[in-house]
């Protein structure tokens, strides 16, 4: 198969597989056990803890060990909605319209029990403007989320700039923003600082590095309020209740620090695969638009539309091809739900419901592009003339 859908998640890295397998067998030991078997268990852990804070910048009580991306995500803006808004801080939230659902949906939960949330647009690159950031700071505003890189198109936000106008409108009103950002599909591709970002809280999915499923990270900075979601032990410093997932948090450190190794090479090397696959499709298929931004784009991610199919047909097409890439378009209900991202973006309808995305990784060759290029062109032409004599 050529796999070209890293955004939706990556191959275990070996090393993170070969880390966790004792944590699956022998080495099964509840880490609050007092016993050997429980300390050894808690002993990984701890291990796991220090180099997820290295490999961030962060210190090691500021990682918290999270189910995934999803629970990181809706841990951050509620606990720290929650926290401010307990202490009287204000009610206001700002977010952006191009945040991926887990984002999105707790911001929607916020605005029900009876926060007020800005949803801030972006420029036709899926570009969030700093201009419109500033003006949305309000004396009651407590917490903004923007998300560092998105899924659909791959635009990287400022965040580190966004951090500034939110130091400058604290220290000018004397009033504190929280900022988190939904780094999900940042680590490899990269270099992640929480100190030069100037976040207060940030958000990673173990299974978008090369790390397992069902497993993530919360970095809550020291002194960040935060009123946790899952009540219970108290574990993860009270911040997360529930018996860890051991070989998890091993295989997400081990797969953290393998992505976070080598970012440089890798950029260099999947970017150029990348302008291979743009500059191929583009050649073969001249009306093919790339949507995302090339100045600030991750330079795994080619988000292209096309005109006249749907692109969940031109998916399965693919897949037939042994060629896996996703669509940008849901289909719910048997309505085409176009990408909330690319709609944002200005992104006609038409187009929208057009548009596939491939994600590179770290094993994806010349050969896997070349594949998709061999394939494209003639797969789009029958999908057309099939829906040209549909609508004859
Ligand atoms: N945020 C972004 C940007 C994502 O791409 C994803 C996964 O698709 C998530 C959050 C959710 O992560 P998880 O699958 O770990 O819940």
């Amino acid at each position: 198969m050529v796999y070209l859908d890293h955004a939706a998640t990556t191959p275990l890295h070996p090393r993170a597989r070969e880390a966790m397998l004792p944590f699956l067998s022998e080495r099964f030991g509840n880490p609050s056990g007092l016993y050997r078997a429980g300390q050894e268990a808690q002993r990984a852990v701890d291990a796991a803890r220090v180099a997820v804070a290295a490999s961030l910048g962060a210190r090691p009580s500021e990682v918290i060990f999270t189910s995934g991306g999803t629970e990181s995500i809706n841990a951050a803006l509620l606990g720290i909605a929650y926290a401010m808004r307990r202490a009287g801080a204000g009610y206001h939230v700002i977010t952006t319209a191009i945040e991926h659902h887990a984002g999105l949906h707790a911001a929607q939960h916020l605005e029900e029990l009876g926060f007020d949330v800005t949803y801030l647009g972006c420029d036709a690159t899926g570009k969030v403007s700093l201009s419109e950031f500033e003006a949305a700071l309000r004396p009651e505003t407590v917490l903004a989320s923007v998300m560092l890189a998105n899924n659909e198109v791959g635009t990287v936000q400022p965040v580190a700039e966004l951090a500034g106008l939110i130091r400058e409108f604290a220290r000018r009103r004397s009033h504190r923003v929280l900022l988190h950002t939904d780094a999900v599909q940042a680590p490899g591709w990269l270099e992640l600082d929480v100190s030069a970002l100037g976040v207060d809280a940030l958000s990673l999915s173990s299974h978008k590095f090369g790390g397992p499923k069902g497993s993530g990270v919360l970095v809550l900075r020291r002194a960040t309020p935060f009123l946790p979601l899952l009540h219970g032990g108290g574990q993860e410093m009270q911040k997360r209740a529930g018996t860890e997932n051991v070989a998890g948090i091993v295989g997400t450190a081990v797969a953290l620090e393998a992505a976070a190794g080598g970012i440089v090479e890798r950029v260099a090397r999947v970017g150029a695969l990348r302008r291979r696959l743009r500059d191929g499709i583009l050649r073969a298929i001249p009306e093919a638009i790339v949507h995302g931004s090339e100045a600030a784009g991750l330079p795994n991610n080619l988000n292209i539309s096309f005109e006249g199919i749907e692109s969940d047909a031109l998916v399965a097409a693919l897949d037939r091809r042994d060629i896996a890439a996703s669509s940008g378009s849901a289909c719910s209900n048997s309505m085409w739900e176009p990408s909330h991202v690319l709609v944002a973006m200005g992104v006609p309808i038409r187009r929208a419901v057009a548009s596939l995305r491939f994600s590179l990784g770290e094993g994806t060759t010349e050969a896997d592009i070349d594949a998709v290029l061999a394939v494209l062109p003639e797969e789009l032409a029958t999908l057309r003339s099939a829906a040209a004599t549909a609508a004859d």
